[in-house]
């Protein structure tokens, strides 16, 4: 039995808690927002788990953590009391005739970031009519990739939150702590899940550095439209997603600017969102606004999420989740939870074998 203090409530220090919760310790969790999770990125985020269609862009080890967390999200959710919103009914990539190049360009990334498979079926007007009768006649082609889900980001961070107060873990919501002072008040483990709120000492005790990319979205209410799987557009400017959740309420995103600034969503980066909204289908065009939000998206420099651990001061830093943060936290967790049982039990592991994850140990 180990006394663990987390500091961040976030997505990952939420499940960090979750998971540690399931044995004996003694934990405490300190965040700086809500219980609602308001100031964490997590929030702001559409929750889509995809790691087919990331496979354009994300580095091999992202994809393989997205691959292992699908079923380690199942898992979790249902293991929580409340019923959660979870979609695993794959996703649909469209794009207008103009723009059939960046299709080509698309499919050959997607099959090379996929071992060379392709992952997808190619879907034409009829099927996407069958399957999406509100883009009927909106699009000739598409790409379905079948096994990629979504969450409802604030439905799941909330219901975390109720299942670690009753597993005993002592939350100190609206409560911002700084490392130095946990580490010098008390013995306790320390896990640092702060995000991008952990960028100064993140960026002066190792290699890597942390920076925030911003991120803005739209949620809106459209009582007329039903998707039963997230769309994404693709487009040579305003590229797209619209995530579906509960209640005809569509999370659309997202900007990815390199800025720290988390200020309100600009006009700009707003009617880009709507006029590809609109695009997707005119049938958005009366749905109504609910919010433009704002989010920084905890980034290193490889794009890899990394966990690093001071064995001597007791402290596992895990960041650097970026724009993946719902889609592998699953799994970076418990290779986290599989670090501290080895430091518990006297041997420090360099790899976790079944994530692939090398831990950064430093002194
Ligand atoms: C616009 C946008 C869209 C996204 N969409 C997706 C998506 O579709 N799929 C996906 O997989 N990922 C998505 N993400 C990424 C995902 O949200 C992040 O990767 C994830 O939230 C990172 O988790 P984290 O716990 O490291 O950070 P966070 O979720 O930001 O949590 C960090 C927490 O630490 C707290 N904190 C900071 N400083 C302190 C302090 N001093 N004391 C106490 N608490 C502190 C903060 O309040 C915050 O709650 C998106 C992100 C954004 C911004």
């Amino acid at each position: 039995m180990a006394q663990i203090t987390i500091l961040g409530g976030g997505l990952t220090g939420r499940l960090m808690a979750f998971l540690l919760s399931k044995q004996e310790h003694s934990i405490r969790l300190f965040e700086y927002g809500s219980k609602d999770g308001d100031h964490s990125a997590a929030f702001v985020a559409a929750a889509m788990l995809a790691p087919m269609a990331e496979a354009v862009d994300a580095t091999p080890l992202v994809l393989s953590l997205g691959y292992q967390s699908l079923d380690l999200w199942k898992n979790i959710i249902n293991s929580l009391p409340q019923k959660l919103f979870m979609q695993f009914s794959g996703s649909l990539i469209v794009w207008h005739a103009q723009d059939i190049d960046i299709s080509k360009r698309f499919s050959q990334q997607l099959q090379r970031g996929n071992g060379g498979k392709e992952v997808w079926q190619n879907w034409n007007t009829n099927d996407i009519t069958q399957n999406k009768p509100q883009l009927a006649n909106r699009f000739a082609q598409g790409f379905y990739l079948p096994t990629e889900g979504q969450l409802d980001n604030r439905q799941t961070l909330l219901a975390l939150a109720n299942a670690i107060e009753a597993a005993g873990v002592k939350c100190h919501w609206n409560t911002a702590v700084s490392l130095d002072e946990i580490s010098n008040q008390t013995n306790d483990w320390i896990i640092d899940c702060r995000g991008f709120g952990a960028k100064n000492d993140w960026n002066t005790t190792g290699k890597s550095k942390l920076r925030g990319i911003r991120g803005e979205v739209a949620r809106v209410y459209a009582p007329e439209i039903t998707l039963n799987r997230p769309v994404r557009l693709l487009h040579p400017r305003y590229p797209l997603y619209i995530a579906p959740k509960e209640n005809h309420i569509f999370v659309i995103g997202a900007t990815q600017i390199e800025s720290e600034d988390e200020s309100n969503v600009s006009v700009r980066s707003g009617l880009e969102l709507m006029s590809s909204l609109y695009a997707v289908t005119p049938l958005f065009g009366e749905a109504r606004i609910l919010e433009l939000a704002t989010g920084l998206r905890p980034t290193l420099d490889h794009h890899d999420p990394e966990i690093r651990v001071n064995k001597d001061k007791k402290i596992i830093y895990i960041n650097g989740l970026f724009r993946h943060g719902f889609m592998i936290a699953p799994a970076v967790c418990e290779a986290a939870c599989r670090i501290f049982d080895s430091m518990l039990n006297g041997h420090l592991m360099e790899k976790d074998e079944k994530t692939g994850i090398t831990f950064n140990i430093i002194e």
